[in-house]
């Protein structure tokens, strides 16, 4: 029987035979079953024979919902055997795959509580539901092209198009047209990935200039075309999660330069869907499947929305009467020394557990601001939310609001504590603040972040923390980004950040890497800035020079910032990689593929100083350095890695005077940055050299979509348990 707490199971026999049934239950489990704990007790013995699955039951609050999962071989095979009554059926799926969390509008996992409730099993589709011994016995998304959800193709305007719609979809696709397909968790956009012209249109109506656009190929094969993959990142491709893999481009590929330009890395990903199977398989090498949404709106999923939404961007729309309950974006995930760093987990991975060191009060934790995700904890369990997007407008917040109700009512979770970011403007921070009868706890960005890599990794006492971001709140009211924190859960100390300089216009700044330039050689040269041969010098308007000086001179519209994002961008700025940027982060993504170009082991030189107990780093001999580098026409690519290897060393020279302070030697890295594998795998093994215990995150991302988990352990603890 499925109870709310999990399975409960009766066995009666000899005790051997019972015993055997026990081991079992954890040997041959299903592949989808996660088994998180199993507890027996004897019960009195009732005559009764046979086997039976009883109704759901009531009761307990341990349950846990599974995640969505890839097509499995059964069925795979199924689909494409001509004499299989699920031939080509775009919704082929058993017990051991399928859609879950996408799906499920409430618990115990049952039919009607999915988005197949409206769908009646035929009478062959209900004896395999029927019959225990069948691969889709309590199948519950069970169906098939009888009793089943089916395809529709239409135009723009709503129009069906003639013919069998996933053939027409196929040759559209070759003609160049851009399709809106639905997906698992949302609508994807998909065009030909080796069709320059129909990525450009695409790029042009998707209103995206330069962020790279995910691929999906039907097989690793086909990857390998275009793409190089280690083990570690083939098993992460054709796992059941079926994430987007970041994998370094292989040269003269044919796959569209405009699908990430710019960048060493290709996006990409297996079908996790039998349509997609279908979609692809003979047919292309590459699709792009790029989430259907314009720029900054959360992905879209309703049929109805999708429509409105993507009408200008899709020539035509490939969709289904199965709906979508829960939106759900594509992981993402890159692998850094044979391990997976989350850029963003969500699905195939939500909602399952993380597990916490120790149980705490129920908390619901809501995240930042950018790549918002929320988290809500139950016992030593915190479940991380998909990815909800930039909460920077009000259909994000909206999303983020029916994420929470959804999560907590299908976990059964009633928060006692609600967790959130000391900016008090973020939209995440007034809706926390709006929730009424529960206590809030407002959570420091960097401590947030240190304490998410400290929770995943089961760690308790006193860490540093190296966390080096873009953008967080500090507790002096200036902008934190490149801090070196000790602390624990309870509490923390600043003990060294990166140099502060002003931010030249606050946000403007972070779309025009080219002003954080200008105010780290401000910082070094004063008033004869303008006087550099630097073309992001000379590129600014003599109009505009005064304006700049006196901007910086008197700190107008320029809070200060430690951040080590921002000094990436002035460094991507003053090598002429790029003064202005189309997404957050791309100056930084480019500055490392511009590094990783080249080999080279030299760094510039760099102070570490003391201030006000404080351990302050500062670059200005390296600015200086960089200056000189490419007054004598030093390739961009070797300033860029020297720039690497110097923040490196940086990290480990400050790590360990902090060592020689503190006596701790755990060093937990986290914050946006460390997405950057040259950096983390540069700093790992200065630390490891040095004799640091050093610990990464790989359960949630290091970026702002991990901030949830770390204000959810802060909030618990800080509230003792009852
Ligand atoms: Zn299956
Ligand atoms: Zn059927
Ligand atoms: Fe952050």
């Amino acid at each position: 029987m499925n109870t709310p707490s999990g399975v409960f199971l009766e066995a009666q026999g000899g005790e051997e035979d019972v015993e055997c049934f026990l081991r079992g239950v954890r040997e041959q489990a299903p592949p989808l079953a996660v088994i998180s704990s199993v507890r027996s007790g004897d019960m009195t013995p009732v005559a009764e024979n046979g086997f039976a699955i009883r109704e759901s039951g009531g009761g307990g609050n341990a349950v846990q919902i599974a995640p969505d999962c890839d097509v499995c071989p059964d069925c795979l095979r199924e689909l494409f055997d001509p004499a299989d009554r699920r031939y080509r059926y775009p919704f082929i799926n058993c017990t051991n795959c399928g859609p879950r969390y996408t799906i499920i509008n409430g618990i115990p996992y049952d039919r009607s509580y999915t988005t197949m409730a409206g769908f009646t099993m035929c009478d062959q589709c209900r004896a395999e539901y029927e019959d225990p011994a069948h691969r889709r016995f309590h199948a519950q998304p069970n169906a098939c092209p009888v009793c089943g959800p089916s395809l529709r193709l239409f135009d723009s305007r709503d129009n069906n198009v003639d013919g069998e719609p996933l053939e027409t979809a196929v040759s559209l696709l070759k003609r160049g047209k851009i399709l809106a397909l639905k997906g698992l968790g949302g609508y994807h956009l998909a065009v030909d990935a080796c069709n320059d012209e129909a990525v450009r249109e695409l790029r042009k109506r998707k209103k995206r200039d330069e962020k790279p656009f995910a691929i999906m190929s039907p097989a690793l094969a086909d990857i390998a075309e275009f793409a190089v993959f280690d083990e570690t990142e083939k098993r992460l491709l054709s796992g059941p999660e079926r994430p987007i893999v970041l994998l370094r481009k292989r040269e003269g590929n044919h796959i569209a330069p405009l699908i990430a330009p710019a960048n060493g890395y290709f996006g990409v990903m297996l079908p996790y869907t039998p349509l997609h199977h279908l979609l692809l398989r003979d047919a292309f090498p590459a699709l792009v499947m790029t989430s259907g949404n314009l720029s900054d709106e959360p992905i879209s999923y309703r049929d109805d929305e999708a429509l409105r939404r993507l009408a200008d961007i899709a020539d035509f729309f490939l969709t289904h009467n199965r709906e979508i309950h829960t939106r759900t974006d594509d992981s993402v995930i890159r692998v850094f020394q044979g391990n997976p760093i989350f850029l963003r987990r969500s699905r195939g991975y939500v909602p399952r557990g993380i597990t916490l060191p120790a149980t705490q009060k129920s908390v619901l934790a809501v995240g930042a601001e950018l790549k918002g995700t929320v988290c809500l904890t139950r016992g030593d369990k915190a479940f991380l939310s998909q990815h909800i997007g930039d909460l920077q407008n009000s259909a994000t917040l909206a999303s983020m609001e029916e994420t929470v109700h959804h999560l907590g009512q299908i976990l059964k979770i009633e928060p006692q504590v609600v967790a959130h970011d000391l900016h008090p403007d973020y939209l995440s921070t007034t809706y926390a603040r709006g929730i009424r009868d529960l206590p809030k706890v407002g959570v420091q960005h960097h401590h947030a972040h240190m304490a998410s890599c400290m929770a995943e990794n089961g760690l308790e006492g006193a860490v540093q923390g190296v966390i080096f971001d873009g953008t967080g709140y500090g507790q002096d009211g200036t902008i934190w980004g490149g801090e070196f924190l000790v602390g624990g859960y309870e509490d923390f100390r600043r003990k060294g950040h990166l140099r502060a300089v002003p931010l030249p216009g606050g946000d403007a700044a972070v779309r025009e890497p080219y002003r954080m330039a200008l105010s780290h050689l401000y910082s070094v040269f004063g008033d004869e800035l303008f006087e550099l041969p630097l073309a992001c010098v000379q590129a600014v308007p003599a109009a505009e020079r005064k304006l700049f000086l006196k901007m910086l001179e008197r700190r107008l519209n320029s809070p200060l910032t430690s951040s080590c994002g921002r000094l990436f961008d002035a460094v991507a700025a003053m090598t002429g990689l790029r003064g202005m940027v189309s997404y957050e982060g791309q100056a930084a993504i480019e500055l490392e593929a511009h590094a990783e170009s080249v080999e080279t082991s030299l760094r510039y030189p760099f102070e570490v100083v003391t201030e006000e107990d404080c351990y302050v780093t500062d670059f200005s001999h390296m600015i200086r350095s960089i200056v000189r580098d490419m007054g004598v026409g030093r390739p961009g690519a070797e300033i860029a890695r020297c720039f690497h290897n110097t923040l490196a060393a940086a990290v480990a020279e400050t790590c360990g005077l902090i060592r020689g302070d503190t006596g701790i030697g755990r060093v937990v890295l986290s914050g946006g940055v460390f997405q950057n594998k040259l950096l983390s795998e540069g700093i790992h093994t200065l630390l490891t050299e040095n004799k640091f215990h050093v610990f990464t995150q790989r359960l949630a991302p290091p970026n702002d979509g991990g901030i949830a988990l770390g204000q959810a352990i802060i909030a618990g603890r800080s509230i003792s348990c009852v």
